[in-house]
């Protein structure tokens, strides 16, 4: 039985209660109507007794259990097992079948009876169309499959909503009569505002207006039907009669009294609880119609459904990429370099950093590196020899073969042979047999000999080398048939430097096709035709073979001598080799500076006694001579070469700088000279005595670039030169810095990446879900109704997260795989662009981004993470909703 106490509903936004402290209680079995006007609160009424709203105040108890104190799952299993509910519109899933939507509310009890359906559908009188899809049924025969839902859980109490509401009289008249047997069993409460149909099938009526019970009224039980004998015709007191029965009066009143029946009802006596308490099963739906549901709520989505999926791996997919750039490690993309290394040796040289914001390295100056410098490199991890690459030069003086920092290789193509040389390597046989050796191993000798001690100071050249001098320097070819020999066999070459022997690159051989293409160039006819041939030469394989040999080998000189520097120096005094004050700083005896950053060349006492007599003068050792113009700067006289009177001799400190010299270098040497004499000649600008000379000589020669001699070791070196001025002579090594610096870019931004598009992410997993739901609404609500928990219906939905998660993970894993092979190629492509300076093939095979599985697992992850969050939501939402609320949404 149910008790009713002072129940009481106030709707949010209605001032007046549509119920104000209704109280009643009904019985165990038969027919209640409730009736009334519209807006009376009548549905309202039945929604609380079905517990598909909450109450503002009072109670119900349902046989012992109160509404107050039931949980949402006691509601759940209060509709699941002690209701069956009818409504006006049927609230069936029109997607499924006569027989589904019947069972499902079996299901929902975790149970399953074909029979009992089956019998429950010819009871409804609707054998025949088991099968038929609810949508395709007249508005009867939905009402009685709603009727057949109701009845299959054989339920204590059958709430029926103005049932027949939406269909014609004879339907209503056979839905009546089953509600009405059916309340023989069971209490039957049905909302009507059908007076007549009260009268005629009512056990009780109870009348409510303006949320008030009017009246409560129960039949007493007697009869009610049109009643002819013999002399009288009683009338039903209260209802209306069909024409048939009017007409049948009409033609019997003449001979037979009309009477009228008594009325029928009194008003109700209250049953009282026998205090039993019911208990309510607990039910949950069984997880296959679970899963089928679950499945046809999805057949409609499914569009977005992939759409959603797609949207969320592309941005696994991007996460994924970011990672592996955050998870980048320059060091083994260099060391893959280093590894895939054919290089003969890792050249570093040595520059300065610029002042701008990217620091990069400039070698237009060179710097100089110290003995504790490349002490450095051994300490970092290096465990091969180094070989050093100094500025000392085979050229004369402003000719066409002086040293040079850098090959410009513009210029080289005014011709095919070098007009600078970079440098002397100070190597030994076994570095310049992996260079230079021939198959034998051996390195050939094409004039000369190998063997330093016959001319310590003498310099190895390559025939590429000896080739470019005598280019340019025709005059050594003569009549010799081996002009090699005029190289080698005497003394200095123009008094200044000593060749020891020249050796064969065969690069002759080696790069006909080149010299061809050369040829071709320097003889094309018109400018467009030579256009052609540069374009052709520039981009192909062989000149940029050519162009790294040039740079690293092929243009510059070699000894084996180890103590070719301290030979040269001392070997010097009878030649023309001039010393340099760079970077000079002068100041006089008090310390006042009167000039900055000077250039000055000089020359060695014993030379000028030899050779120039005329700018002979005897010195001292802290003597020297001074061109006058620069006296004149210095000191601000007006010398000329017809009037030296203004000349003193004056005592001055030269502090010598680094050419890269920084702020707050100290000089590399301090020298305090008393100028002796002014030299007039522009030629020659100072004078110094031999030991002088060799002192400022020794200063001049510097190493300036390292030659480590196995560059499959020097990997370690990477990190060690980073932000600092050296430079990787070799410019495919250059090519893969760029790359580590570019990809290290986006590591900065990553955080901000994952950020915004797991949000994105996130917010499409959510409005997945939500626009799930809501196009589910309607069906979500009669589910909830029919006593469908909540969390069962989260399931339901989760699933479709879930299904969508793995979806997505096995998009993106495939995705990933797939872009980090085009990524992969794109980068190298375009690092390749964008390095425009002739590469070898080294960055070609290495991959940038590696996919480790650690990022496989990463984005399973992820992919959990988003489903997991975005899950939580429908199971927010589905909670929120009150079963009401979500069949309302249909209307
Ligand atoms: P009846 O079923 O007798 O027509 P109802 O129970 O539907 O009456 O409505 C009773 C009163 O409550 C009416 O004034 C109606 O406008 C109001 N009402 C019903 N449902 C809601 C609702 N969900 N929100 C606000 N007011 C409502």
């Amino acid at each position: 039985m149910i008790q009713i106490e002072n129940l009481t509903k106030i709707y949010e936004r209605n001032n007046a209660p549509a119920l104000n402290g209704v109280s009643f209680s009904l019985p165990d079995k038969g027919f209640v109507f409730i009736v009334g006007k519209s807006g009376s609160g009548k549905s309202t009424l039945l929604n609380l007794l079905g517990g598909l709203d909450n109450l503002t105040a009072g109670e119900i108890i349902a046989d012992g259990n109160k509404f107050s104190e039931l949980s949402v799952n006691g509601f759940d299993n209060y509709r699941n097992s002690y209701v069956g509910f009818i409504f006006q519109d049927f609230c069936l899933m029109e997607s499924l079948t006569v027989r589904e939507n019947i069972e499902l509310s079996l299901n929902l009890q975790n149970k399953i009876d074909h029979d009992r359906v089956l019998e429950i559908i010819k009871k409804v009188d609707l054998s025949g169309f088991e099968n038929r899809p609810v949508k395709k049924l007249s508005g009867g025969q939905k009402q009685r499959v709603a009727i057949a839902r109701a009845l299959i859980k054989n339920p204590k109490l059958i709430l029926a909503d103005e049932p027949t509401g939406n269909l014609d009289s004879k339907t209503s008249v056979q839905i009546l009569e089953l509600l009405k047997e059916l309340s023989r069993d069971n209490l039957v409460v049905i909302v009507s505002h059908n007076i007549a149909d009260a009268y005629k099938y009512a056990d009780r009526i109870i009348e409510i207006s303006d949320g008030k019970i009017l009246q409560d009224i129960e039949n007493t039980g007697e009869s009610n039907s049109l009643d002819i004998t013999k002399d009288s015709i009683t009338i039903p007191y209260g209802a209306v009669l069909t024409e048939e029965e009017l007409s049948t009066i009409n033609t019997k009143k003449r001979t037979r009294e009309i009477k009228q029946h008594k009325p029928r009802f009194k008003d109700s006596v209250q049953p009282s609880s026998n205090g039993e308490k019911y208990v309510f099963q607990r039910n949950s739906i069984r997880p296959m119609s679970a899963m089928s549901l679950s499945c046809s709520f999805l057949k409609k989505k499914w569009l977005s459904f992939v759409l959603t999926a797609v949207l969320v791996s592309a941005i696994l997919i991007v996460l994924g990429l970011c990672q592996m750039f955050v998870s980048y490690n320059g060091q083994d993309t260099i060391k893959e370099a280093f590894q895939n290394s054919t290089d003969t040796a890792f050249i570093l040289k040595k520059g300065y950093l610029s002042d701008d914001i990217f620091k990069e390295v400039k070698t237009d100056k060179l710097g100089r590196i110290s003995e504790d410098e490349i002490q450095e490199f051994y300490d970092a991890g290096y465990s091969g020899k180094v070989y050093r690459l100094n500025n000392s030069t085979m050229g004369p003086y402003q000719s066409p073969m002086e040293y040079c920092r850098q090959v410009n290789y513009n210029e080289n193509f005014k011709n095919f042979y070098a007009r600078h040389n970079l440098g002397l390597l100070e190597c030994d046989m076994e570095f310049l047999t992996k260079i230079f050796g021939n198959e034998n191993g051996e390195v050939e000798v094409l004039s000369g000999t190998l063997d330093y001690t016959t001319k310590p100071y003498g310099m190895i050249l390559t025939d590429y080398m000896a080739d470019s001098f005598l280019y340019y320097n025709k005059q050594y070819m003569g009549s010799v048939e081996d002009p090699y020999s005029r190289l080698t066999g005497g003394g200095r070459i123009n008094n200044r430097f000593a060749v020891l022997a020249v050796i064969n690159t065969n690069y002759k051989t080696r790069y006909k096709d080149l010299i061809e293409k050369y040829n071709e160039y320097f003889n094309a006819e018109t400018k467009i035709e030579q256009e052609r041939v540069y374009n052709e030469l520039m981009s192909s394989d062989m000149y940029i073979d050519f162009y790294n040999e040039l740079t690293q080998y092929l243009s510059i000189c070699y000894s084996t001598n180890p103590n070719y520097r301290q030979d040269a120096i001392d070997n010097i005094l009878q030649s023309r080799i001039v010393g340099y004050f760079n970077n000079l700083d002068v100041y006089d005896t008090n310390g006042n500076l009167l000039g900055e950053g000077l250039n000055l060349q000089c020359d060695n006492v014993s030379w000028a006694k030899n050779e120039d007599i005329s700018r002979y003068v005897e010195l001292e050792d802290n003597e020297i001579t001074l061109l006058y113009t620069i006296y004149n700067d210095l000191f601000g006289t007006n010398i000329t070469q017809e009037d030296t009177s203004e000349f003193e001799p004056k005592t001055v400190v030269f502090k010598n700088y680094d050419e890269c010299r920084e702020m707050d270098d100290e000089p590399l040497y301090t020298k305090t000279y008393t100028i002796k004499k002014l030299s007039m000649n522009a030629g020659t600008q100072s004078l110094l005595s031999d030991n002088e000379f060799k002192f400022v000589r020794q200063y001049d020669v510097y190493t300036h670039a390292l030659y480590f001699d196995s560059p499959k070791n020097c990997s370690a070196l990477y990190y060690k030169i980073q932000d600092t001025s050296y430079y990787m002579g070799s410019q495919s090594y250059d090519a893969i810095y760029q790359v580590v610096d570019i990809v290290g870019i986006f590591k900065e931004y990553f955080g901000l990446i994952v950020g915004i598009l797991s949000a994105v992410g996130i917010l499409l997993l959510v409005s997945f879900s939500l626009g799930n739901i809501r196009s589910r609404r309607y069906d979500i609500g009669v589910l909830r109704a029919l006593g469908c928990k909540s969390r069962s219906l989260a399931a339901m939905f989760f699933v479709h997260g879930i299904l969508l998660g793995i979806f997505a993970a096995i998009l993106s894993v495939l995705g990933i795989v797939f872009l980090t092979g085009v990524t992969n190629t794109m980068l190298i492509a375009g690092f390749k662009k964008y390095v425009k300076s002739p590469i070898i093939g080294l960055i070609e095979g290495i991959d940038i981004l590696v996919l480790a599985p650690s990022i496989i697992m990463v984005d399973i992850a992820m992919v959990l993470g988003l489903t997991v969050i975005s899950g939580i939501i429908p199971i927010i939402a589905i909670n929120r909703i009150k079963p009401m609320k979500i069949i309302r949404a249909k209307e």
